[in-house]
């Protein structure tokens, strides 16, 4: 009987493998032999490790080291073409990780994707907690609260998952991830940035394909600011004014406007990489000629764009969705103040897999 503790491979750097490897009597570079396996290779068990000598494959598991792969408990296809995972975790929670096949129209929001045919813009939208904590009233996933923070393991887990699902390899194959699944990935620092370092390095994603989304968690914007490796950064602003902000977002009255457009100001950007203002367009709420006004005011003079997202409805939201016209209106005010604006479009509103609206319960239950 095997009464190792199991210990999972998965989530693990170059330097946390190599030292298992050493640990175990095996040469230093067997660790880098167990990276390339588990982030490029992506084998779901030890014995699918070709270049290993069998001796020790059999002795990762008398030693408990396992892989580790998730499971997908449920899939929901959309007719546009998006897929919702439900992905099953060790303790038997569930996160959801979204794959549109032909983006989110977001991803680069500039026409530098013009060009790209079918899923080779493919987008994984990527969660980082399971539930949230910061409570935005415009969300479902708030309505969880925070449960727990993912491992590093479990979120390159979920794009793991899915990469193999869909049987789809970087860097030959492009694919861009967003950091905009459920929660809030500043409020999970550490695992998420560790993350990004092996999505970076091990699965071949460019960080520059990378896009986090944050709320607003100032201190540790100025902390992503300094890492070496880091996606590209998206702000959830929907709000142009304190007042409005706070109402919507909470987390606003811990860090208002003023301090986080200093941190979105001080962002040390690098070449030709912009900013993001996401911006959730609400129905007779923040959606009027001076919403846009305000909004266009606060961004000016920014290296930045605005990515507008019509408000994609869920179970017991109060707010309503303005129509395409309203939405065009407002891009059409922002750009009239030189302010690159983009509509988002929905994707797989019908499976609930839009933005907002992942949640983990089961629609009929909701
Ligand atoms: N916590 C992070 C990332 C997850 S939310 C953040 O807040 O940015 C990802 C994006 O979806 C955010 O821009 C958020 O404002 C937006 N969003 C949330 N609920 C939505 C809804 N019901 N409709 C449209 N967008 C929504």
């Amino acid at each position: 009987m095997n009464t190792q503790p199991q210990t999972t491979l998965l989530g693990l750097d170059l330097e946390e493998l190599t030292r298992i490897a050493e640990e175990a009597g095996e040469p230093a570079y067997r660790g880098r032999q167990l990276f390339e396996a588990l982030y490029r290779g992506r084998v779901s068990s030890a014995d699918e490790i070709s270049t290993i000598p069998k001796s020790f494959r059999h002795r990762m598991g008398e030693l408990g080291l396992a892989v580790g792969l998730l499971g997908i408990d449920r899939k929901f296809l959309s007719r546009d073409g998006t897929v919702r995972y439900l992905v099953g975790l060790e303790d038997s929670e569930t996160v959801e990780t979204v794959w549109m096949p032909e983006g989110d129209g977001g991803e680069e929001g500039d026409g530098s994707d013009a060009g790209e045919r079918g899923w080779r813009r493919a987008t994984i939208c990527v969660s980082s907690q399971v539930g949230c904590a910061v409570n935005c009233q415009f969300c479902l996933t708030a309505r969880l609260g925070v449960r727990r923070n993912l491992t590093a393991g479990e979120i390159v887990g979920q794009v793991i998952a899915v990469l193999n699902d869909q049987n789809v390899s970087p860097p030959l194959e492009r694919v861009n991830l967003v950091f905009m699944g459920m929660g809030e990935p500043l409020l999970n620092y550490e695992n998420f940035v560790k993350a990004v370092r092996i999505l970076v390095s091990g699965v071949g994603i460019p960080e520059s394909r990378m896009t986090v989304s944050t709320a607003g968690i100032v201190p540790r914007i100025y902390d992503l600011g300094g890492e070496a490796i880091r996606p590209k950064l998206a702000i959830s602003l929907t709000a142009a004014n304190d007042e409005l902000r706070s109402r919507l977002m909470p987390l606003n009255r811990k860090w208002n406007l003023a301090k986080l457009m200093l941190a979105a100001r001080e962002f040390p950007l690098r070449n030709r990489e912009k900013l993001t203002f996401e911006y959730v367009l609400l129905g007779g709420t923040n959606d009027s000629r001076e919403h846009a006004r305000e909004l266009a005011e606060l961004v000016r003079g920014m290296r930045a764009k605005v990515n507008l997202i019509a408000l994609n409805p869920g179970p017991g939201l109060e707010f309503g969705t303005p129509d395409e016209p309203a939405v065009l209106a407002f891009q059409q005010l922002l750009l009239a103040s030189g302010i690159p604006a983009f509509v988002r479009r929905p994707r797989g509103r019908d499976i609930y897999a839009a933005c907002g609206q992942l949640k983990r319960t089961l629609e009929a239950a909701t």
